[in-house]
């Protein structure tokens, strides 16, 4: 993948030097990197694909093609068999169906779950291979849920009442819903740093790595700016920046989906400033977007627009480089002289 993401960038040497210094060898690395976690506009965008079709329909069958997928024991699956599906919400990263007598069930897609609606035509054809986890036959047609790779991380619950599904809440506020004041005194709970802070599924609701790469470039913050030393001015901004980012890209993918159902939830968007970006300019400052990469995941950011020009330490080349790591783009540049040269 890092070779198929440097043709998109300049520095193609560069990126090939870094590529044999990174253990990218573990494919559950690569998959989560090439597989976001559905996040809000997503969810929400299900969501109202799936609304469209089975709100006021009878769930009539659940398949499991997966032992692992169904987490609960009580009540069993066939208690939502032939009910009828009363409403649809999300949850955090979950999407939720509520059924007649106040029965629900919690789907979280994790990485690499998703869906895809095939209409009743469809319905006799060879329902999915092994990487489809589960069928939902409705009286008019089938939702099909289905997981890349080899990890079973997916998982589906049938909880009872509102206070069962009250355990499945992580507890984030909505970012969408709430006023700056309640924002930025959730953010300040903790001294964390915004990267972090955004993330946290117990702090805010629907936000994960792809959407928070895109709120901080837009608001202009570093991701390893600490919650706890923010100015009233950029708490405002960030807050603005989170609210704009995310109606932004659901309008987007709304307009997108049509009246179609969103069965691709991509990897990287090409219209996105920065999140999956490593390399290519700034659409902001033409500044070559930059990355910090974790054991499974990367977070990309633009130095001149969010840093002050510094490069953040990234873990995994800066114990290799030592010192040797780059601290500013003026060095950056230096080295990848150096290195296309030696390379
Ligand atoms: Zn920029």
């Amino acid at each position: 993948m890092e070779i198929r993401r440097a043709k998109h960038s300049g520095a193609r040497s560069w990126r090939r030097c870094r590529a044999d210094l990174l253990d990218l060898t573990d494919l559950t690395d690569l998959l989560d990197l090439d597989f976001p976690l559905p996040e809000l506009p997503d969810i929400t965008i299900y969501i109202e694909a799936l609304s469209a079709r089975i709100l006021g329909h009878t769930l009539e069958h659940v398949r499991l093609g997966s032992p692992f997928l169904l987490r609960s024991v009580s009540p069993p699956l066939s208690a939502v068999e032939g009910a009828v599906v009363r409403g649809l919400r999300r949850l955090g990263k979950r999407i939720v169906f509520e059924l007649d007598g106040g029965t629900f069930l919690v789907l979280h897609l994790m990485i690499a779950g998703r869906l895809k609606w095939k209409p009743p035509s469809a319905r006799s054809a060879k329902a999915g291979g092994r990487a489809t986890l589960a069928t939902f036959d409705f009286d008019n047609g089938t939702l099909l849920l289905t997981e890349a790779g080899s990890k079973r991380r997916a998982s589906l619950y049938v909880v009872i009442g509102e206070s069962g599904l009250a355990d499945h809440d992580p507890g984030g506020l909505e970012p969408l819903a709430v006023s700056t004041s309640v924002f930025a005194e959730r953010l300040q709970l903790e001294r964390r740093t915004l990267k972090r802070a955004l993330t946290d599924p117990r702090l805010f609701s629907g936000i994960g790595n792809a959407y928070s790469d895109e709120i901080l470039h837009a608001a202009q913050l570093s991701p390893l700016q600490w919650t706890t030393n923010l100015s009233d001015d950029e708490i405002a901004r960030l807050h603005a920046a989170v609210k704009s980012t995310l109606v932004e890209w659901t309008e987007r993918l709304r307009a997108e989906i049509g009246a179609g159902f969103p069965e691709k939830v991509t990897a990287f968007r090409g219209d996105m400033a920065v999140h999956g970006k490593f390399g290519t300019p700034c659409p902001r400052c033409g500044s070559p977007v930059q990355r910090i990469v974790y054991a499974a995941n990367e977070c990309n950011y633009c130095p001149t627009c969010q840093t002050g020009g510094r490069l953040l330490a990234d873990r995994s080349l800066s114990r290799l480089l030592g010192d040797d790591w780059p601290r500013t783009l003026e060095e950056l540049e230096e080295q990848k002289k150096v290195r296309s040269a030696k390379c």
